[in-house]
């Protein structure tokens, strides 16, 4: 049992321990948790610092990315000089030196259906640091299949939600959502955006539930998806149950172990892609391939494609007559998502000599020194 008995203790944490909910008992629950931040990005970064502030005993930092100048604008654990370098390792450090009494575990590596359950059976809760679907179930899965809470939260431009899943009596994830969407469908922050404080609010909020878990105080999101607006300043609560039929947590479960989540439409459909350090190859081998740029007008701002056909996604059924059937296109927006569900409409509506640009404009902008983008 942790000892908090210690001077330097009394007055680091002097503030928690005059709260009635918290006091002496609060503060050693606090320093006895466990608690794994699954990504260290936008909601990682509040998340990690409020619970090592807050002298959480243990924290785990799973996160296999480094540090990428476009992550300043809402990543507020690293700075400038750390660019390049380990996030789950500048985590820690940054931690340890906030507060030295508490055990950081960095974990440099992909969090994936091979480390899932094990690494959330290490800790009591688990918080939902990621940015993608197919992270997001899995978090969930493993939260589920292992008993441990799973503090919920995703940012996307003004819009937050925070929830907690995994909770006894409470709902999943996929009591919400059954079945992960088509990723193309999906904007990630990295194509669509996000407004930096966005990520500390839901962030903070995040570590509000994942401190009332530890504690048992309070009313936990459990059974309530939070709705955040941060544009017109509105907060909307939907009740959430648990779904019998939930393929997870329902009372006949279809899933019993964790999958990484499907994240490309079967072979058969695919429209061939080709890697950014071929394209420049293949544009010379075929001169009468053109590029379409599928990108919205407002994000050409961060790097505009001389000589590509400018078609944004949303536009493409209404302006497809503008292509020709019979050429032969490059589909390219920043990441690749986007491209890769309007090649598809396109190879659907007869188009046959189609390419995909793999990783998108962002991808080629990294080997290209003539191309430049943000
Ligand atoms: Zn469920």
């Amino acid at each position: 049992m942790p000892s908090l008995a210690g001077r330097a203790e009394l007055r680091r944490y002097s503030r928690h321990l005059l709260i009635p909910e918290v006091g002496l008992a609060g503060q050693e629950k606090l320093a006895a948790a466990r608690v794994l931040c699954v990504g260290a990005g936008g909601l990682g970064s509040p998340v990690l610092a409020y619970l090592a502030a807050a002298g959480v005993g243990r924290i785990g930092i799973v996160d296999d990315d480094t540090v990428d100048i476009t992550n300043l604008q809402r990543q507020i654990l690293y700075g400038t000089a750390d660019v390049g370098a380990s996030k789950a390792r500048t985590a820690a450090e940054r931690l340890q030196a906030l507060n030295p009494q508490i055990a950081l575990d960095p974990i440099p590596v992909r969090f994936d259906a091979a480390n899932a359950r094990e690494l959330v059976r290490l800790y009591d809760v688990v918080v939902d640091g990621t940015d993608t679907f197919g992270s997001r179930y899995l978090v969930n899965d493993a939260c589920v299949l292992e008993g441990k809470p799973d503090v919920y939260g995703s940012i996307f431009r003004f819009d937050g939600q925070v929830s907690v899943f995994g909770a006894p009596g409470g709902p999943c994830y996929r009591c919400l959502y059954p079945e992960p969407p088509p990723e193309h469908l999906v904007p990630s922050c990295a194509e669509g955006g996000v407004l930096g404080v966005l990520a500390g609010i839901i962030g903070t909020w995040q570590a509000a539930e994942a401190l009332k878990l530890i504690l048992a105080i309070g009313t936990s999101l459990t059974g309530r998806l939070l709705l955040v607006d941060a544009l017109d300043a509105r907060v909307r609560e939907v009740r959430v149950a648990r779904d019998p039929h939930c393929p997870l947590c329902g009372d006949a479960p279809s899933i019993r172990d964790v999958t990484e989540a499907p994240t490309a439409p079967p072979a058969a459909r695919r429209v061939p892609s080709v890697a950014a350090a071929d394209l420049d190859a293949l544009l010379a081998a075929q001169p009468a391939a053109r590029l379409i740029d599928v990108r919205d007008p407002h994000e050409r701002i961060l790097g505009s494609v001389p000589g590509a056909i400018e078609l944004p996604a949303g536009e493409l059924e209404a302006r497809m007559h503008e292509l020709d059937t019979a050429g032969t296109y490059v589909v390219a927006c920043r990441v690749g998502a986007k491209s890769r569900w309007a090649a598809e409409r396109l190879r659907d509506a007869g188009f046959a000599k189609l390419h995909h640009l793999d990783g998108g404009l962002l991808a080629y902008a990294a080997l290209t020194a003539s191309f430049e983008m943000f």
